[in-house]
């Protein structure tokens, strides 16, 4: 069986290269005849592809030498947690711009942990479609320990393309945009991602933070959660999900190879520009996103008529193309196209979703 186009939001399509390099690797890795699995993080060898995962990161964002570089568990939502009791005092107010689903998430999270979370701005219906309040809208404090958001909301493909300009340091959820194009990342505090749709596989999720923002975690924090103790102990102050950071790492080595960044977000504004225009053009499907504000990662859009989405998924299943059902929330179809889904994926789409509307509009 050849392998189908997954447009899963994650855990997601991983770059072939990369499946085919771990699978010939399983074995015998580094010819030490035994698995990456086996050996201790410890382990000079181990140590060794750690630390170049991390400084191939470092070299794909311009992550500036004040910053430290984390691996760590718990996923994007751990991070919901770890922000707050980081970089927060038990009294302090932090300021949550609203965009979608995880948003909220992230919102009811820190709730527990901080004196006042301060919503600052939701989404709103403009003549366009659903668009992110502008900026002179929100309703930002004077004195918040930082400003969160999520550039790039998963299941709403809804995406804030600006950095916001405001006076707290910048927080921001990457799980679905991260490694997605270029970024400045002095702009930011602290930008995590949970790892399984641009990073690699599930449970395991990146922090970066600027170090000035340590030194006052609350005591209820939990050391492995704590961003000083990860950092003094280079993400293994325990003993981290090994086979997802080398898989990473090899993830990290694939994007190199692909011309960095740049390459990549030029190849992601195409995909997405192919993906909306067909939609676009279409009567039978509908994307209700403002063009300012669409993902150019999670592409969600709706059937006009929806007691044939059980069809479209089935069809779509026996034509090679899976992990297009939308959020449980939202309903509808979602197409994540991330790095590693090619641009043939996207076109294979497009043709099948011209196909179906033939036969069905
Ligand atoms: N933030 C965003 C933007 C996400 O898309 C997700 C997962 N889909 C999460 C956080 C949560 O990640 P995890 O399931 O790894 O905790």
């Amino acid at each position: 069986m050849s392998r189908v186009f997954n447009f899963s939001a994650g855990p997601a399509t991983l770059p072939e290269e990369v499946l085919k390099r771990a699978q010939q690797e399983l074995l015998e890795w580094n010819g030490l005849g035994l698995s990456v699995m086996e050996i201790s993080h410890r382990d000079p060898e181990y140590v060794r592809i750690a630390q170049q995962a991390e400084q191939d990161l470092r070299d794909l964002m311009a992550v500036p030498d004040d910053y430290h570089v984390l691996f760590l568990q718990g996923g994007g939502r751990g991070q919901f947690s770890a922000v707050p009791q980081n970089i927060a005092g038990p009294e302090a107010t932090v300021d949550y711009l609203d965009t979608g689903i995880w948003s909220g998430y992230a919102i009811r999270e820190a709730k527990k942990f901080v004196g006042k979370v301060n919503v600052v701005g939701s989404t709103e219906q403009r003549a366009g479609g659903k668009a992110i309040m502008l900026p002179e809208q929100w309703q930002l404090s004077d004195n918040a320990a930082y400003f969160h958001y999520c550039p790039n909301e998963t299941v709403d493909g809804i995406a804030l393309h600006q950095i916001p300009e405001v006076n707290a340091p910048i927080v921001a959820d990457m799980s679905s945009n991260i490694l997605s194009e270029p970024l400045d990342v002095s702009k930011f505090g602290v930008i995590y991602a949970g790892a399984q749709k641009n990073i690699g596989p599930s449970g395991f999720a990146i922090a970066i933070v600027k170090q000035s923002l340590l030194g006052q975690p609350q005591s209820s924090l939990c050391s492995i959660m704590d961003y000083a103790i990860q950092a003094k102990d280079h993400s293994m102050y325990n003993t981290p999900n090994t086979f997802a950071w080398y898989l990473s790492g090899l993830v990290f080595e694939w994007l190199k190879a692909q011309g960095g960044l740049a390459a990549m977000g030029q190849q992601n504004r195409h995909k997405a520009a192919l993906l909306y225009g067909f939609i676009d053009s279409s009567e039978f499907y509908h994307n209700h996103v403002h063009t300012d504000y669409r993902s150019i990662m999670n592409v969600p859009f709706q059937l006009v008529d929806d007691s044939l989405d059980e069809r479209f998924l089935r069809e779509a299943r026996e034509a090679g193309l899976v992990g297009l059902k939308g959020h449980r929330f939202v309903g509808g179809m979602r197409a994540s196209i991330y790095n590693a889904m090619p641009v043939a994926g996207v076109e294979a789409l497009i043709d099948f979703m011209k196909t179906f509307e033939r036969a069905n509009g």
